[in-house]
């Protein structure tokens, strides 16, 4: 879990990232309170003093926006000084449903991250999931994608190929445990959770690069697989608490 406690201080100096905002307080009179997550640094909350001027970053410090960061640790706090906005990915707030499946990403991150943590990988993951909601691939499939690529992260992805009790290969289909998925001789049963249609189309939400996923949900038809699965996948993360 994201704690505003900062333990350790960076070195006094500057700094320059390209990263989010993934959190924004506001503390009266102060300013606000931002949890930017920033490439090389992870996630890390800064103070955006209030200025006479208004709109002093102007729209750099909106949750969704991407920007480079202008940042000063001063012996008491980390400052920010001032962004450069790198896509604003406004496109996405002219639809409720792109807007709500982009703030569902960042929300799961908001819980999942470690402040001060360098989290490349998941930085480069949110930015490409950001990418296919604005692609206009299906919300649905995207955040079941970025929530079995943020678990593979962790290590704690289901594996959507080898049965998780003896290891043979999920070919004709597969029944969940709180383990994750095993096979039919393991289930000792015919009754599947997923056939091997449905396996197959999570591995392809799931493993496929972006250019060749955005091609391929396009054509995917509206089922109820992806949200019915991703409720599955999140049981995974409550093993990190
Ligand atoms: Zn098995």
């Amino acid at each position: 879990m994201i704690s505003s406690f900062e333990t350790d201080k960076l070195p006094q100096g500057y700094y320059k990232n390209v990263g989010t905002v993934l959190q924004r307080r506001d503390s009266s009179g102060e300013g606000q309170s931002l949890l930017l997550f920033l490439r090389d640094m992870g996630p890390i909350w800064v103070s955006a003093p209030a200025s006479k001027t208004k709109c002093r970053f102007g729209g750099a410090i909106e949750p969704l926006v991407w920007a480079e960061f202008d940042l000063y640790q001063s012996p008491a706090r980390l400052y920010l000084q001032g962004a450069e906005v790198k896509e604003d990915f406004i496109s996405l707030r002219c639809s409720a449903e792109k807007l709500k499946s982009a703030l569902k990403l960042y929300k799961r991150l908001s819980k999942t991250l470690m402040v001060r943590h360098e989290s490349n990988n998941i930085l480069t993951l949110l930015w490409s999931s950001m990418l296919l909601i604005k692609e206009n691939c299906p919300v649905d499939i995207i955040e079941y994608r970025f929530t079995w690529k943020l678990l593979k992260e962790s290590g704690l992805a289901p594996s959507l190929q080898y049965c998780v009790n003896c290891g043979s290969k999920l070919d004709s289909g597969a029944r969940w445990t709180n383990d994750g998925l095993i096979c039919a001789s393991c289930s000792g049963t015919n009754k599947n959770d997923l056939d091997a249609e449905e396996l197959r189309s999570l591995r392809f939400a799931a493993l496929l690069n972006h250019d060749k996923f955005i091609e391929w949900s396009g054509s995917q038809e509206r089922s109820s697989l992806y949200t019915d699965e991703l409720n599955k996948l999140v049981t995974f993360f409550t093993d990190m608490d």
